[in-house]
């Protein structure tokens, strides 16, 4: 049975038990007079029952002695779960002045021993032992439920009676319809549309599933397809077309296979559930665990039908399908309350069904006369459900798809958010290493003690500059400078004090440099050396070193040592205007340093000064 119509059947069984319970007894009705103009009649309201608990009845014995019978007051035979054999009868009486050929429908193609009899006046008796634990050829007609032709001549009655029996106790709802053979042919061919249409559309959407399946390998569109797949067995054979059409010599198996079938749809329609509302992620871990307990719970029920104990099979599947069905709308409630989509798709597919269950069943009932949405409110509502669901499918995909998009757009704005502030980063590094390259190339040329430029820079610088005056024939300006008397100096005052003497020497001629270009250079020890940018006349260069040493002079820093009492310094500067003839820059050098021996010669703190 389809979940919702398991717990439906549930509620069936128990409303007709409490039904003939409440009923009271009435006399037979009359004969049922069927015109031949007529199309159709109800026979309910004018059929006796009969229980043979025993099962030993027949014909012989029901024609003799007294019995029991009772009207069958509403419009069918449902005794449910019933050891019993159930017997019904009913007069038929051709009303008609021409012979009527009729066609009896039992309206059901599950009963499993159906032995019907007709009874005429003559006392003739025409038997047929059919049902659907029977080969299919033991019918009189080629139709899925059983239809029984009956000719009575005008004025003619005849009692039919209708001995319904089962394999192991489970009855089937009869509703006896008596019908003109001229217009059973068209409802039988309107009949055969529908189901036509229904079976078709469960197969399209099978179709299109399984291409979507094998395009996109979702995890979703396969339980979908495998419920679908089981539902579709089951209604075909539900509906009776399994024997007629599928298994005609294998009654055994057409048993078998509903409740085995019905179960497994049970099953996947609950994995579907699980999978398509995402019940693990979303809905609490208790509800998550009872949809689980009942797939296994549907699990264990098809295990009586395995065996084929097909009523102790039904037994345990109505309790556990309708926890199943209780559990998935319970669940698919909560989600939808939640937010999700997915869950609307699924009560909404859930609903449709179930009211075409209900449709169904209150028609088996006799509560409504029956009619086409009645009759076939069970195919419309699965249908419709099955086709929502279908879209509720695909609804997930593209939300999927959409989620899908918006997460790699995100990452591709991470990504760029993640190369700018690389970029951003690249460049503060390279600035600072820029930096520390320019510091380092300045530590690399600078004296550390005293800040001027260091021995190898001077190396350098002098020997290009002087190659751009000999070059140029530009005028060129060097001086060198030595502290007087500074070993003493250092034996008297310490070496720290020496150190601090240097530095001094070394802040007060770099604040005197006039141009960028001048430079003063450290040659190491108390040696200092200057080189003069070139674009002044060599003339003042001499007037601008004899300012310089007066002006280490006025630092007036304390020489116990120094004749002056103060530290000093002796220049010797050399200065070549573009026309001299010296050719190499240790010349030059040599030079420079004579003239600063001069200088110390002539008695310290004065500037010797040569021009070549
Ligand atoms: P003169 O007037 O003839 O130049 O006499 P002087 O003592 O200055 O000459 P000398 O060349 O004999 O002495 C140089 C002294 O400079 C020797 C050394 O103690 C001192 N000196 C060299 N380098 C440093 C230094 O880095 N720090 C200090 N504190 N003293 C240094
Ligand atoms: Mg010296
Ligand atoms: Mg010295």
């Amino acid at each position: 049975m389809h979940p919702i119509q398991s717990f439906l059947r549930l509620c069936l069984l128990l409303a007709v038990a409490c039904w003939s319970l409440a009923g009271t007894p009435v006399l037979a009705g009359p004969a049922a007079g069927f015109d031949t103009g007529q199309r159709v009649l109800a026979l309910g309201p004018f059929a006796e029952t009969l229980e043979d608990t025993t099962k030993s009845l027949d014909l012989a014995a029901l024609s003799g002695g007294s019995h029991p019978w009772q009207p069958l007051g509403s419009g069918s035979l449902n005794p449910g779960f019933s050891a019993s054999a159930w017997w019904l009868r009913v007069q038929v009486r051709n009303g008609g002045t021409r012979v009527l050929n009729a066609l009896l429908d039992t309206g059901t193609p599950l009963v499993d021993y159906l032995d019907l009899h007709v009874v005429r006046a003559d006392g003739s008796v025409q038997t047929i032992a059919t049902g659907d634990r029977r080969p299919f050829a033991t019918r009189p007609m080629d139709t899925r439920t059983f239809v029984l032709p009956l000719a009575l001549a005008p004025g003619e009655s005849a009692w039919i009676y209708l001995r319904q029996s089962t394999w192991d106790g489970l009855h089937e709802v009869i509703r006896l319809q008596l019908w003109n053979a001229q217009d059973y042919p068209e409802q039988l061919q309107f009949e055969t549309l529908l189901f036509g249409l229904y079976f078709g559309t469960l197969g399209a959407i099978l179709l299109y599933n399984l291409f979507l399946y094998l395009s996109t390998r979702e995890r979703g569109f396969m339980l979908y397809l495998l419920y679908v797949t089981l539902f579709f067995v089951w209604s075909f054979a539900f509906r009776g077309y399994g024997l007629q059409y599928w298994w005609p010599q294998s009654p055994t198996l057409n048993n078998q296979a509903l409740p085995v079938v019905s179960s497994l749809c049970y099953i996947s329609f609950g994995l579907f559930a699980l999978e398509y509302l995402k019940v693990k992620r979303d809905a609490p871990r208790w509800m998550y665990r009872a949809n689980c307990t009942g797939i296994l719970l549907n699990g264990f029920a098809m295990i009586p039908a395995l065996f084929g104990a097909y009523a102790l099979a039904f037994a345990c599947a109505v309790p556990t399908g309708a926890f199943m069905l209780a559990m998935a709308l319970l669940t698919g409630s909560l989600l939808w309350r939640r937010g999700s989509r997915p869950a609307r798709y699924f009560m909404l597919a859930f609903t449709l069904l179930a009211l075409g269950v209900m449709l169904y069943y209150v028609q088996m009932l006799g509560w409504v006369s029956a009619g086409p949405l009645t009759e076939y409110g069970l195919q419309a509502g699965s249908s419709l459900e099955v086709l929502l669901l279908a879209l509720g499918l695909a609804d997930q995909m593209n939300t999927l798809k959409a989620d899908k998009l918006k997460a790699e757009q995100q990452a591709r704005a991470a990504q760029l958010a993640l190369n700018t502030q690389l970029s951003i980063e690249v460049k503060q590094r390279t600035e600072e290493l820029e930096l520390a390259n320019r510091r380092l190339g300045e530590l690399a040329i600078t004296d550390e003690l005293t800040g001027a430029f260091n021995r190898r820079h001077f190396n350098q610088i002098f020997e290009a500059e002087f190659a751009a005056h000999r070059r140029q024939k530009t005028p060129f300006a060097f001086c060198m400078i030595d502290i007087d008397q500074f070993k003493p100096y250092n034996d008297l005052c310490g070496h720290q004090a020496g150190d601090e003497v240097l530095r001094q020497i070394s802040q007060c001629l770099q604040e005197q440099l006039r141009r960028s270009k001048d430079c003063l250079f450290r040659l190491g020890g108390e040696e200092f050396a200057i080189l003069l940018c070139m674009d002044q006349p060599p003339e003042k260069s001499l007037p601008y070193m004899e300012q310089l040493r007066q002006s280490i002079e006025r630092l007036a820093l304390p020489h116990p040592g120094n004749s002056t009492g103060v530290v000093t310094a002796s220049f010797g500067l050399l200065t070549l205007d573009g026309a001299s003839q010296l050719e190499r820059s240790e010349d030059a050098y040599a030079r420079a340093d004579a003239l600063l021996y001069q200088a110390k010669a002539a008695g310290r703190n004065c500037v010797m000064h040569a021009n070549n």
